[in-house]
């Protein structure tokens, strides 16, 4: 396959691009850079099946030769960053989406949406099913994330349905391991940071809210078996194992021997107050589910942190 990946140099991007190319695959990085970073597929240049373009993918996308298959992966993930970059944040879920989805039709290629468990907001169900619609407040901080993946979402499934493109959607839940930058400002990296420099962690609210993390290794595999798979619904990727966020804080501060303790700071507006996948759609049609538990993978996680920060 020839396989265009936008957001190639982010997080979850270039553990995609490390793994296609593993399979004798054709890679095609895009990137614009503002939150991802050639650190993470440096280790990729010289590789003849390799190629990175450096290009917003808002604007026009021009790709030379065949593609089999396009998986749009651009966007700021981080509340932290879609505050910095609302409009960014809003543009490459809706013009993005929309160019890369043209792309796409031009070449007869399968199409992946990197949504989000996002798009059901602060829920009301609990755990969230896939036929959940959310709660979402439009105009608040997150809205510019949130309302663009709904939005990347309809934009799918009408290319879908209108053109017959043969698209997947997958809903990607809280994943963490390394390649997340340090000041990324999400849950792990914050912890892990302040943990190795004997830092107290800071809690945000009363620290009972919960979410539910997966290691990237099982992510990056939940999302290559969608794309191979024939599921155009959404489907829920993540782990079900849920944790409070001071539980999290407990087990980082034990497992790096933090003794720093924790401090309380702000809730952040409509930060979600539960978050846990249904993942019984993704067992079924996928035969997927995580393997690394949390202990498992923060270990992993705090090594490679240890190593960056040395750097
Ligand atoms: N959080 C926290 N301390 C931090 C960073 C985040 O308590 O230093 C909380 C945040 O308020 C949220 C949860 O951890 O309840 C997960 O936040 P994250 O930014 O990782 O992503 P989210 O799941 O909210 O999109």
């Amino acid at each position: 396959m020839r396989v265009l990946i936008t957001g190639g140099a982010g997080f979850l991007g270039s553990h995609l691009c490390d793994r296609f190319l593993e399979q004798g695959h054709q890679v095609i990085a895009m990137d614009n850079l503002i939150t991802g970073s050639t650190a993470n597929i440096e280790h990729l240049a010289g590789d003849d099946n390799f190629r990175f373009i450096e290009q917003d993918v808002t604007e026009y996308l021009y790709v030379e030769g065949p593609l089999d298959a396009v998986l749009h992966f651009a966007s700021p993930a981080s509340p932290n960053d879609y505050m910095e970059y609302p409009i960014q944040t809003l543009k490459v879920g809706a013009l993005g989406t929309h160019k890369s989805l043209g792309l796409a039709r031009a070449r007869g290629a399968r199409y992946l949406l990197a949504s989000t468990s996002e798009v059901y907001g602060d829920p009301l169900e609990h755990p969230q099913r896939e036929e959940y619609w959310g709660n979402v407040n439009p105009i608040g901080p997150r809205g510019v994330y949130d309302e663009a993946k709904r939005f990347a979402e309809a934009l799918t499934m009408a290319y879908h349905r209108y053109h017959g493109l043969d698209t997947r959607i997958a809903r990607i839940f809280n994943t963490y391991g390394p390649r997340m930058r340090l000041d990324d400002g999400r849950v792990v990296p914050n912890f892990l940071g302040q943990a190795l420099r004997g830092e107290p962690l800071t809690i945000y609210g009363d620290g009972t809210q919960t979410r539910s993390f997966c290691y990237v290794s099982d992510m990056i595999e939940g999302i290559e078996k969608l794309l191979l798979s024939q599921e155009v619904e959404p489907v829920n990727l993540g782990n079900p194992q849920e944790v409070s966020i001071l539980e999290l804080a407990h087990l980082v501060n034990e497992m790096t021997g933090n003794k720093a303790g924790m401090v309380y700071q702000p809730l952040p507006p409509d930060d979600p107050h539960v978050r846990r996948p249904d993942i019984t759609r993704a067992r079924r049609t996928l035969d997927w589910e995580p393997k690394m538990g949390l202990e498992e993978g923060l270990k992993l996680t705090i090594s490679w942190f240890r190593e960056e920060m040395r750097r």
